[in-house]
């Protein structure tokens, strides 16, 4: 009961926070069946009988056609607590396995494809918010990731507005630690649905830096909280990015200068990732 306070404690202060809800909102819950999702399901549909606003929850889950997937265990899940509950089937397993080289992960194409399915079903069933089960852990990685592999500083998104401008995505678990949510699932014992059906290798960046933050906590406990403090604290004025120096009308080179002082050239991933292992 202390760890479900403490992180519906969390995820309520990342909903106002980013005013992630508004009143009468539809939420689509994408429940993959992993342990993430399965918590955030349960943190909103108790929030969605307290909150000051009126809200409600639809959980969907894709069906990807992965072979033997086990979707009867979530749809039982949802059937024996009476929770409005849509599983979907798209066979996008057939599409990645046809359109990427054996030995290459699948996740990028899975994972686009996979959005672009729950934009269609947000608008279908008439959502007006879809949220996903990333977490302080993930937010953090993808820092990193960004930080290390691309020259980029940025996490990802806790509200976000789709390209096209018709749906908002919402993150409410962006202050939750993966090792409560890991907890609380298994308090809960939610019938987890295996996650390796694809096939796919498991990203090869993610995994090194995810070593490392683990490694970084290890040696410095509270590291990784620390960064998600980080994320909240930003000083733009001790950052080297000229265009965020120019909307805090701090005085810069005008932007036809830039290209003059071409002054980052990116590292190799596969270099960078030799110096991780
Ligand atoms: S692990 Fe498999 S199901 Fe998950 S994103 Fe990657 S390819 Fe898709």
């Amino acid at each position: 009961m202390e760890l479900r306070r403490k992180l519906a404690r969390n995820m309520s202060r990342a909903i106002t926070d980013f005013d992630m809800l508004e009143e009468g909102d539809r939420v689509m819950v994408a429940v993959s069946g992993g342990k993430d999702s399965y918590s955030l399901h349960a943190l909103l549909t108790d929030l969605a009988k307290r909150a000051p606003i009126n809200f409600t929850t639809l959980a969907v889950n894709i069906d990807q056609g992965h072979p033997g997937y086990p979707g009867h265990l979530l749809q039982q899940y949802m059937d024996d607590r009476g929770f409005p509950f849509r599983m979907v089937r798209e066979d996008t397993y057939s599409i990645v396995t046809d359109k990427i080289p054996e030995g290459k992960t699948y996740c990028s194409l899975c994972s686009r494809l996979r959005r672009g399915i729950l934009y269609r079903l947000a608008t279908e069933l008439g959502c007006t918010k879809i949220a996903l089960g990333h977490h302080r852990d993930d937010a953090i990685v993808t820092l990193m990731l960004n930080l290390v592999f691309s020259g980029q500083l940025k996490a990802m998104p806790p509200k976000l507005l789709s390209d096209d401008g018709k749906h908002v995505v919402i993150r409410p678990l962006v202050y939750c630690a993966e090792e409560d949510l890991a907890a609380f699932a298994s308090e809960e014992a939610f019938p987890i649905l295996p996650c390796d059906l694809c096939g796919s290798q498991e990203n090869l960046q993610r995994k090194a830096i995810s070593r490392l933050l683990a490694d970084l906590d290890a040696r410095s406990p509270g590291a990784r909280q620390n960064m998600l403090a980080a994320l909240t604290n930003v000083r733009p004025s001790h950052l080297f990015d000229k265009d965020l120096w120019r909307s805090l009308g701090l005085h810069v080179a005008p932007p036809e200068e830039d290209a003059k002082g071409a002054s980052t050239d990116l590292v190799s991933a596969s270099s960078l990732l030799r110096g991780l292992s």
